[in-house]
């Protein structure tokens, strides 16, 4: 989905995002496992902070799983409620119901013992775009809902979807943007393809990858293209990929787009196998 921040456009998604947080008990924040920081919205603590609310690590899979369960514990150290999620293949979906209950046993006793009837869990799934909202949200409806697009004029209102008996899911996501103002985090947000290509330098997001991965993957680096030590330089260790690809052009000129263009392709199909590109306590 191309979808354009302009100011008029945040205004928009968090006046949005408003309206249906007064139907709903809890929100699923939705952020990516591989970045959970970098993955969230600036402003969504302030936006949500009238809700309780669970954080889903999604694309779990895709991930460095020692790194997730060191955001999950970092997580339970400030209090949040959090849970890694596959919501392609659905692993961790059963965990989600039983910690809603648990955050919300207060605000349903509470309404039990003034007479209201029980009835099912109201819950808002929210996150930036990409982040698996829509997958999530077929997953747990265990259908595929067509999905309507923005229809200009149409007043649409709100659909429920019933999850089992004790969920009842709001059929269309909270959208809120991602964090712009950080270069770091852009890069992040476009390597694992949060964000589309044409917002950043190809070159630059290859750059920073490979500075990625020498840093942290080094093995994984080697092995993927066949290096015997990894150059110091990033020039270098470009042109060696590139060689080692078929990406030089005649003349010996090395094709940086493409050795850009297959490297971050490469990462984000899992060729170099599941990558966390950040880990608590690092500066964001
Ligand atoms: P939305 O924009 O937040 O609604 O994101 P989508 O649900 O459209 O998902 C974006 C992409 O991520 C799609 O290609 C999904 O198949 C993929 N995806 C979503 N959740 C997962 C997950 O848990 N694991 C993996 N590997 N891919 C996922």
């Amino acid at each position: 989905m191309a979808i354009q921040w302009f100011p008029g456009h945040m205004a928009k998604a968090r006046r949005q995002v408003t309206e249906k947080l007064k139907l709903i008990d809890i929100v699923y924040e939705l952020v990516d496992a591989r970045l959970p920081l970098s993955s969230r919205n600036p402003m969504i603590d302030e936006i949500v902070s009238s809700k309780p609310r669970i954080i889903l690590l999604n694309k779990a899979d895709m991930a460095d799983a020692r790194v997730t369960k060191e955001w999950l514990s970092y997580f339970k150290e400030k209090g949040i409620h959090a849970l890694p999620l596959d919501a392609q293949s659905g692993k961790g979906l059963k965990d989600i119901l039983p910690l809603s209950k648990i955050v919300l046993k207060e605000k349903f006793d509470r309404l039990e013992a003034k007479g209201v009837r029980p009835r099912a869990i109201r819950a808002l799934i929210i996150g930036i775009p990409n982040v698996g909202k829509s997958t999530l949200i077929n997953r747990l409806a265990k259908k595929n809902m067509a999905k309507t697009g923005d229809r200009p004029g149409v007043t649409t209102a709100q659909q429920w979807v019933k999850v089992g008996k004790e969920i009842e899911l709001l059929d269309t996501p909270g959208i809120l943007w991602p964090k712009f103002e950080d270069p770091l985090v852009g890069y992040k947000l476009a390597v694992t393809g949060a964000i589309k290509d044409t917002i950043l330098n190809l070159q630059d997001i290859a750059v920073y990858a490979l500075n990625f991965l020498k840093e942290n993957y080094p093995d994984r680096l080697k092995d993927r293209f066949g290096l015997e030590d990894i150059p110091d330089e990033i020039v270098p260790l470009f042109d060696e990929i590139a060689e080692r690809r078929g990406a030089v052009m005649s003349g010996g000129i090395v094709d940086y787009d493409k050795t850009s263009e297959l490297i971050i392709r490469e990462i984000r199909s899992e060729k170099l196998g599941p990558l966390s590109f950040e880990k608590p306590g690092e500066e964001i």
